[in-house]
């Protein structure tokens, strides 16, 4: 086996790293991200049998642990997720969502399972709006029962250990029940992040005893035990979701939390945690040169928008400009902004909105947005070229207002590949760093509802995300297999609210377009556009390009870009793996 830079674990572990980037001050608290760091510079990790590719330590060893016994990828992932939910609370757990690009050696087929939040029953299209109709201020919305919704994790993690599991449920559960016993040694990055939302943690007697203990936030290196997770996970790998969760004493407890937290009460009763069901959905999948990117469709906008600025910005020779060329980053950061305003217009949860889902990725309406690039000089599109475009529906059209919904950096992406070639590409999120900063059975509940829409009409014009009883909300995250010749060539995705989209597709073409390897391409400066500011990452070369960008007539920020890429690609049999510097993710591999 290869570490990767064994001694970047340990220093992990042991908890030092480098200073942490200062958080932008635009961004109302996110999950800051960490400045980049040497450890990943330059080579990236190679195997031959299997490979992880995971945001902490820890769950990166269960999952190699469990690959080494034989375990398969979706073994690996479960145990990964379990342990990621002890030792990046703020990120992901059984409190929130997940969605699970799959691809399975034996069949050769791809599938991908929907494990995102649910709306309760009782929610109705005004939850976050004031006695007036007002949108509420973002973390109003957020901390507090309101924001919760049924949480998917444990669904998908038993219904994908359910399919394609090789070891018993309950022996995946005993690397996470044992570091909730035994104690974990907290990471600078908790730290940190514990110290940056003091305030906000403080406000649920259960949720600041565990991170502020004494009153006093986490200290790196210090061990947390957790043995309230430890009960929740006995009774979940004992009993399995639908009683060991989603019923019996932690449904119980979710609910009368959510319902009891008086400043800001939500709505979740027994029936919505009981009725959760995750959904198996048609992959979406769109060409790129000669591959097909994958991924998760609606309730996500992942592979929809990802597929989309591909799509547009293939119609260019983007191998021929090259990475340092402003002109490539026009093209791609306009393709994003039209992808952007499509993505505003049209992508929800198609459960409950009509959506033109085929019409959006249609090679034909895709090289008509292109055109609006073609500018002959050479400028950036003025703001009223970009507007939505007119794509074909699937059935009847809908007239939909424009979006208006806030989503703020948090959560983990993980890539597994085992020794029989199936391979995991799986983003999971309680949504904000902390989630709803509600702790129950040692766990955060998420706050998954705050990525509808805060608004639900505009002018009498309905926004296709706006809330509705039982609907999930559209997310950004976007779990990517991309297939070539009907079989993986390369795993990845990312944390960071909307720009996941930016720093997924920017991967991808850094990869392919521009024959960076995968630690290249994840390490390499992210350029941001969301149909907004154009935003560079700080303290990289990207900040360079400042000057040229604002000639092309974009407005530029220069922040920190705080994504969490991990990936895996497939060349000639041979595992090649990549952990983003940004945070403290590491490659494991034999
Ligand atoms: N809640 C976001 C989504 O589902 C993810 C948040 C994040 O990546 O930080 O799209």
């Amino acid at each position: 086996m290869r570490a990767f830079f064994a001694t970047a674990l340990t220093t992990l572990l042991l908890g030092s790293l480098p200073a942490l980037a200062q958080q932008a001050a635009d961004s109302v608290a996110p999950e800051i991200g960490t400045a980049q760091t040497k450890k990943q510079a330059g080579t990236p990790v190679r195997g031959k049998k299997w490979m992880v590719a995971i945001a902490n330590p820890y769950a990166a060893q269960a999952a190699a642990d469990v690959l080494r016994s034989d375990g398969s990828a979706i073994d690996a992932a479960v145990a990964a997720q379990l342990v990621l939910g002890l030792v990046e609370p703020q990120s992901s757990g059984l409190g929130g969502g997940a969605f699970l690009v799959y691809f399975d050696a034996e069949s050769g087929k791809l599938t991908t399972l929907d494990g995102r939040e649910t709306a309760p029953a009782a929610a109705t299209p005004r939850l976050f709006q004031n006695q007036a109709g007002e949108p509420l201020k973002f973390y109003d919305a957020v901390v507090g029962g309101r924001s919760v919704g049924t949480p998917g994790t444990p669904a998908l993690l038993e219904e994908m250990h359910a399919r394609w599991g090789k070891q018993p449920w309950d022996k995946l559960f005993a690397p996470a029940k044992q570091l909730a016993t035994q104690g974990f040694v907290v990471s600078p990055r908790l730290e940190a992040l514990v110290e940056l939302d003091q305030v906000r943690l403080s406000v649920h007697p259960k949720t600041a005893a565990y991170f502020l203990p004494d009153g006093e936030p986490l200290k790196a290196g210090s061990t947390l035990k957790n043995p309230a997770y430890a009960e929740t996970l006995a009774r979940l790998s004992k009993n399995g979701a639908k009683e060991g969760f989603y019923g019996g004493e932690t449904a119980k407890s979710v609910v009368a939390t959510v319902g009891s937290f008086t400043a800001n009460p939500g709505l979740l009763n027994l029936s919505d945690l009981a009725n959760y069901q995750t959904r198996e959905r048609k992959p979406v999948c769109s060409d790129y040169q000669e591959v097909s990117v994958c991924g998760m469709g609606p309730p996500s906008s992942g592979a929809l928008t990802v597929g989309q600025i591909l799509g547009i910005a293939g119609n260019f020779d983007l191998k021929e400009l090259g990475p340092e060329n402003p002109e490539s980053w026009r093209i791609v950061g306009d393709a994003s902004r039209l992808a952007f305003a499509d993505r505003g217009r049209y992508m929800a949860d198609s459960d409950f909105v009509p959506m033109p889902t085929k019409g959006l990725l249609k090679p034909d309406y895709l090289s008509a947005r292109a055109d609006l690039l073609d500018s002959e000089d050479g400028m950036a599109m003025t703001g009223d070229a970009v507007t939505p475009g007119d794509p074909s529906w699937d059935h009847a059209a809908v007239d939909y207002a424009d979006d208006v919904s806030l989503e703020l950096p948090s959560t983990t992406h993980f890539a597994i590949v085992d020794s029989q070639g199936n391979a995991v590409s799986m983003t999971s999120t309680i949504e904000n760093a902390f989630g709803s900063r509600l702790m129950v059975g040692g766990f955060l509940l998420n706050n998954e509802l705050t990525d509808f829409s805060f608004k639900s009409h505009d002018n009498g014009v309905p926004i296709a995300n706006r809330v509705e009883p039982g609907k999930r909300p559209r997310s950004s995250m976007a779990p990517t297999i991309v297939m070539k010749d009907g079989k993986p060539v390369l795993v990845i995705g990312s944390p960071g609210g909307s720009r996941i989209i930016g720093y997924v597709a920017k991967t991808i073409i850094a990869y392919l377009d521009w024959g960076m390897d995968i630690q290249a391409a994840i390490s390499s400066p992210h350029l941001v556009n969301r149909f907004g500011t154009y935003d560079l990452e700080e303290n990289t070369d990207a900040a360079n390009l400042a000057p040229e960008l604002e000639k092309l007539g974009y407005e530029v920020k220069i922040r920190d870009l705080n994504s969490g890429l991990h990936g895996i690609a497939i060349e000639n049999g041979e595992l090649i793996g990549g952990a983003d510097p940004r945070r403290e993710g590491i490659v494991l591999a034999e």
